[in-house]
């Protein structure tokens, strides 16, 4: 069964439309959006000379565009731009033990973005995608921090891209035994796992 359809719903494309527990598919934005902005880190993976690249870094989503930056001489974000880039974010909630090994699991909300990496040049926009990326990880940080100045802005580059093409997946909920299994002398159930700001600690 498919989930069914909500307000702001994407339509899949050919390579978003999940095959696997299609059920567990989601395509609107305020979903996908909402597991971005949850997010604290992406996978970002483009087909370099070498092969596939599949790097960590940090994000932040502005409307429907997702940032991306790194230094000016970062060889993902420029083997990315003008070329195709997948992007993956992940939550993890929780684990997910059955009584059968093969039943266990991972609770879940993921995001698959597929798309073209595109240089940001304009300098307006540069700063806007940096001062995002900031107030991402600590909300309201980038009116307090000073701003990045010529020389750090040249240091910089920016990739963005268009969320047009994205799906999430998640899991929630306890693990499906096989009822051959129910009396199987393992305990079965979930472990919730949440990630917490911990108490600051001054530099
Ligand atoms: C933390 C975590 C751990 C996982 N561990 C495993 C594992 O060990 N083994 C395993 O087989 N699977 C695992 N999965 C699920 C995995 O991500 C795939 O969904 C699954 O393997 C199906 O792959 P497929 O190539 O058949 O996907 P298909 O269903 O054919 O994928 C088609 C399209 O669906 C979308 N899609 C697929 N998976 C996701 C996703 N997770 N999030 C958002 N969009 C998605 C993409 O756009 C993809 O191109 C895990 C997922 C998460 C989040």
């Amino acid at each position: 069964m498919t989930a069914p359809p909500s307000d702001g719903e994407s339509p899949p494309t050919g390579r978003t439309r999940l095959r696997r527990h299609p059920e567990r598919g989601v395509y609107d934005q305020a979903t996908v959006h909402a597991i971005l902005d949850e997010g604290l880190v992406a996978h970002v993976g483009i087909l370099s000379d070498q092969g596939p690249v599949v790097l960590p870094m940090a994000y932040a989503r502005v409307a429907s565009t997702l940032y991306l930056h790194g230094a000016a001489g970062n060889a993902l974000l420029r083997a990315a731009e003008d070329a195709p880039v997948c992007a993956t974010v992940t939550l993890l909630d929780g684990l997910v033990l059955a009584r059968s090994a093969f039943h266990h699991s991972l609770n879940y909300r993921s995001v698959v973005v597929y798309g073209t990496g595109r240089r940001v040049g304009d300098e307006d926009e540069h700063r806007l995608a940096l001062a995002a990326i900031v107030d991402h990880v600590a909300a309201g940080r980038s009116a307090e921090a000073r701003p990045p100045s010529a020389s750090e802005l040249r240091s910089t580059r920016v990739l963005a891209l268009d969320l047009a093409e994205a799906s999430a997946k998640t899991r929630s909920g306890p693990p499906v035994d096989d009822e051959a299994d129910a009396t199987w002398p393992a305990w079965s159930g979930t472990i919730p796992l949440t990630l917490v700001r911990g108490t600051p600690v001054e530099a």
